[in-house]
């Protein structure tokens, strides 16, 4: 695994191990229980910097900052929408590679507590090149690190606006920039990460991998992974069609995804989600919900339908609400658990990679890793 961690940088401290933070102070004739300390100090987001680790002497914090970087994320801007309920954050990395996460709020309703869902970037680009996907249309950039991933969350939890308290109740979906699944061994580094209790500590059931199909990864998943969420992006139930819109059909068509999905039901017993995003006139026909409904009956699935959000590089629009509710309720009839998603976000183009490529030309206005605090209103 060659690190994808910008030349001339230090390690990002949400990355290092604790074996290897141990050793560090030991070489500092410092007790083990630093380590945990500094672990702690900023996994919890309490800290925006070194110098802020109030628990550890002066002296340790200067030398921690100098063969560590607090955070992996250099600047930062955000976006706000829908009543500041939903925000995007652009992320500029290092080596100048910007990458976009999401927060959504979704306030108590009807016996629901409060939520929030983070939506991560796990690559700079992606390399499927779904035509409706505004990261595909942009080609592939680079993996991730493990530190690049977690930090977004951990940027979240740090930001004095959001008020990310460790044991508030917070998804991590990975549906931002990037196929998480080409980039497996960092995307599975980071989620122990933000699994691990004494770490980030994000109960496995609040994570969800999403996936264009890479049918081998899927398969390690469920081995490797077996508490976390899978889903799988179809967005169409037959090869002809799902080769145009999720290229990487052509190489793992739609029987391979269903049966790695099918594997990964069985053995750990989690419900797949089946996304499907809804484009007009192309993928939302009666046939095609009848097709689906073959596909996603008789097994631990569910359809998860999202209407497209329109990009400046395709001509696409999305399926209007009735055409929506008509294919939900095709599903529906069949016996097949279905849910439209809501659209938040549109305003800022939540969904992926599209407001990267606006700001493409401009410094982003905040500090170092700070949280970004004037916010842009839309
Ligand atoms: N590469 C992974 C995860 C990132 S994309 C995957 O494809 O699953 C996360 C989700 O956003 C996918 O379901 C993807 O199809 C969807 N998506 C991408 N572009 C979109 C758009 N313009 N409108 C609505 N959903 C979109
Ligand atoms: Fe990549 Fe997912 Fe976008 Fe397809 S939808 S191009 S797999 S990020």
């Amino acid at each position: 695994m060659t690190d994808p961690r910008p030349a001339g940088t230090a390690p990002a401290i949400s990355e290092v191990a604790t074996d290897a933070l141990v050793a560090w102070f030991a070489d500092r004739g410092e007790p083990a229980y630093r380590a945990r300390q500094v672990i702690a100090g900023v996994s919890a987001g309490r800290a925006r910097d070194f110098a802020e680790l109030t628990d550890l002497p002066l002296r340790l914090r200067a030398a921690l900052a100098e063969d560590y970087r607090f955070s992996s994320i250099t600047a930062t801007e955000v976006i706000r929408t829908d009543q500041g309920l939903t925000e995007k954050a652009v992320h500029e990395l290092g080596d100048g590679q910007r990458i976009e996460s999401v927060l959504m709020r979704y306030p108590a309703r009807g016996g629901h507590a409060e939520r929030t869902t983070i939506c991560i970037s796990s690559q700079a680009g992606c390399a499927v090149g779904c035509p409706f996907c505004a990261t595909g249309q942009g080609g592939f950039g680079r993996h991730l690190s493990a530190a690049e991933i977690v930090d977004q969350v951990l940027w979240w939890r740090r930001s004095a606006e959001h008020g990310l308290d460790p044991e508030r109740h917070v998804n991590v979906v990975f549906m931002g920039m990037g196929e998480p699944l080409h980039n497996a061994d960092r995307v599975f580094a980071s989620v122990w990460i933000l699994n691990d209790p004494a770490r980030v500590g994000i109960g496995a059931r609040h994570l969800t991998v999403s996936t264009s199909g890479v049918v081998p990864a899927m398969l390690r998943m469920t081995d490797e992974l077996p508490q976390v969420n899978l889903a799988i992006s179809l967005h169409a139930a037959h090869d002809e069609l799902r080769d145009e819109l999720v290229p990487i059909n052509r190489k793992w068509p739609v029987a391979e995804v269903l049966d790695a999905g099918q594997q990964f039901a069985a053995r750990t017993g989690r419900r797949v989600s089946l996304e499907y995003v809804m484009i007009d006139g192309v993928n939302d026909s009666p046939e095609e919900a009848g097709r689906l409904a073959e596909l996603a009956r008789g097994w631990l699935c569910h359809v998860n339908l999202i209407p497209l959000n329109p990009t400046p590089a395709s001509p696409w629009s999305g399926t209007p609400r009735e055409g929506i509710d008509r294919f939900a309720s095709v599903l529906r009839e069949a016996g097949v658990a279905t849910t439209i998603r809501d659209t938040r976000g549109r305003s800022i183009e939540a969904a992926c990679g599209q407001l990267h490529a606006q700001l493409a030309k401009r410094p982003l206005r905040s500090a170092a890793g700070l949280p970004e605090l004037e916010l842009v209103t839309v």
